[in-house]
């Protein structure tokens, strides 16, 4: 649809999956492209910045989804971050009745109290939650659910989907003598977005840790003024968690990195670091090399728990070794009709993989509801790089998103990279080479030897007559895209 300038279509289709594509657009570190067939033409699609142009031009022109007709059924949801808010969409175009419950002042869970609004400006993420709450969710805020079988039981939900996120900072022991001030990296993200005045961090900050919450802190820190921020991480640039376009970005803003180094006591503004040294199974060791840093703060970043403290009493849930929510593979918890998923389970933590178990949580919980179980439709063979005639396509450069200056970023939370104007996202949509489906380019329909294609009119495809058709395979050779398999005949 997006190729064909029919903008709301792409839209109503991209969101039967995903109710936040102009967050995605921004935050998602886009693995699709990593396995986009064009990257091995010349650059992948810029799938993320089509999928951003249409989520902004959903928001600017209101485009609204309507809910399903109501089941009668009535589901709790438990935190309104990115896996509650999608599951809670999902129930709703189904026509259940749902209702969030989230601990905290405002909805959106780490989009909001996480990530840093130079990445997800807040009118976006607003813009795409007042959509789920128009569609007839209620969301009830500063609302901390401790007892959810109680809960369901009070309240007549039917089903709940539990999604809590990780929010408990992990912390290290270091020997202090005189200690400075040290801080939490979530807890000082998430001051950012309730308190009216930033946080005093000082002039120069320390971030331990090598995630993208690290990076996150010390770009923040720089931001609110620090003429220093250091990150220090015990392993080395390869095994560091933070995703590259991250680190590159902080690199550029003038983070400075220290890669094998671990801290080893504070004294007051000293903090005394061993270099490590990466051993022949790739773990860091100390090597007795110490020398000292000056900073006025310590922030920690050195990832977070999920707290399982209301969920452990509850019959049949299982708590793995990791401490995350054991969940089976329709997300269901071992009590029945509680569902969970997101960061609170065994999974990558990232807004994507929380919104897709939103979905595939609402998808199991619908069917529960019916007595029935959901059956996930087996895709079709992919159509990788070796089933395409690359040739048949023209060059096409990927377009690149305008970001702000480097001077403006380093002093403002302004939002660094821009969208596609219409004529580049079209021409990004356009650079798409429909691997696998039917673009009615007519090549098939052109060099049938027998006639045996017949052409069923515009956005119909085609269809073959298989009493013409002689097996010859011409047209699935001369295919673009790879749309047509050749399977034998069963006489
Ligand atoms: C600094 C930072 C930057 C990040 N950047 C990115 C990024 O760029 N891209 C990306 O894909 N991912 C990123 N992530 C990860 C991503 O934000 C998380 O994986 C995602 O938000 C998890 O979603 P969730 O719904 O499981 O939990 P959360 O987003 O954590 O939401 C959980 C919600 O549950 C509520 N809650 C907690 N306890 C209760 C309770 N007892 N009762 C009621 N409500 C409760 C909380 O208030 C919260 O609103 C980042 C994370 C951080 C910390
Ligand atoms: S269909 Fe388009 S976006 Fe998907 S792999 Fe092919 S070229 Fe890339
Ligand atoms: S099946 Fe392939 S060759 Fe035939 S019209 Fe579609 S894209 Fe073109």
């Amino acid at each position: 649809h997006a190729e064909e300038g029919d903008y709301e279509a792409a839209w109503r289709q991209l969101v039967t999956d995903n109710p936040f594509p102009a967050v995605e657009g921004r935050v998602c570190y886009h693995p699709c492209e990593g396995a986009c067939n064009r990257g091995q033409l010349d650059e992948a699609v810029s799938i993320h910045a089509v999928e951003r142009f249409l989520g902004d031009e959903a928001l600017k022109r209101g485009w609204k989804i309507e809910p399903g007709a109501p089941t009668g059924k009535r589901v709790l949801v438990v935190g309104a971050g990115p896996s509650g808010l999608s599951a809670a969409w999902h129930l709703r175009r189904k026509g259940h009745d749902v209702t969030i419950h989230d601990a905290g002042p405002m909805a959106g869970g780490m989009m909001r109290f996480g990530i840093p609004k130079y990445r997800l400006p807040r009118d976006i993420l607003d813009g795409e939650i007042a959509r789920i709450v128009d569609m007839g969710v209620t969301i009830k805020l500063d609302s901390k659910v401790t007892d959810i079988p109680a809960m369901m039981k009070d309240d007549g939900f039917d089903a709940a989907f539990v999604a809590v996120g990780a929010h408990l900072a992990k912390r290290t022991d270091i020997p202090a003598r005189e200690a400075g001030k040290i801080f939490d990296a979530i807890s000082v993200l998430r001051d950012m977005e309730t308190d009216e005045e930033p946080p005093l961090l000082g002039r120069r900050v320390v971030v331990y840790g090598g995630g993208n919450t690290a990076l996150d802190m010390a770009r923040t820190a720089k931001r609110l003024g620090a003429a220093e921020t250091l990150v220090v991480y015990r392993r080395t640039r390869e095994q560091m968690p933070a995703h590259d376009i991250e680190l590159e970005e902080a690199l550029d803003e003038g983070i400075i990195l220290h890669w094998l180094t671990t801290i080893k006591q504070i004294d007051g503004t000293t903090f005394t670091v061993e270099k490590m040294a990466v051993d022949e199974n790739g773990w860091p060791q100390p090597t007795g090399e110490f020398e000292t840093l000056e900073a006025d703060t310590l922030v920690l970043a050195l990832g977070q728990a999920v707290d399982t403290s209301f969920l452990k009493t509850i019959p049949g849930v299982a708590i793995t070794d990791d401490g995350v929510i054991d969940v089976d593979d329709t997300m269901m918890t071992g009590f029945a009709g509680l569902f969970a998923g997101g960061d609170m389970v065994p999974a990558e933590r990232t807004v994507t993989v929380a919104i897709g178990h939103g979905k595939k949580a609402a998808r199991n919980i619908d069917t529960w509801l019916r007595g029935e179980r959901f059956v996930p439709v087996v895709n079709d063979r992919l159509a990788d790089y070796e089933r395409l005639n690359a040739w048949y396509y023209t060059d096409a450069p990927k377009t690149v998103q305008p970001a702000l200056a480097l001077a403006r970023r380093r002093t403002s939370f302004d939002e660094i990279h821009g969208g596609l104007d219409e004529t580049n996202a079209l021409f990004e949509a356009r650079r798409c080479l429909s691997c696998g489906n039917c673009f009615e380019c007519d090549n098939c329909y052109g060099v049938c030897p027998d006639n045996a294609v017949i052409k069923l009119g515009p956005g119909k495809r085609f269809e073959f007559n298989y009493d013409f058709c002689k097996g010859c395979g011409l047209c699935a050779t001369e295919c673009p895209c790879g749309a047509i398999d050749m399977v034998a005949e069963t006489i």
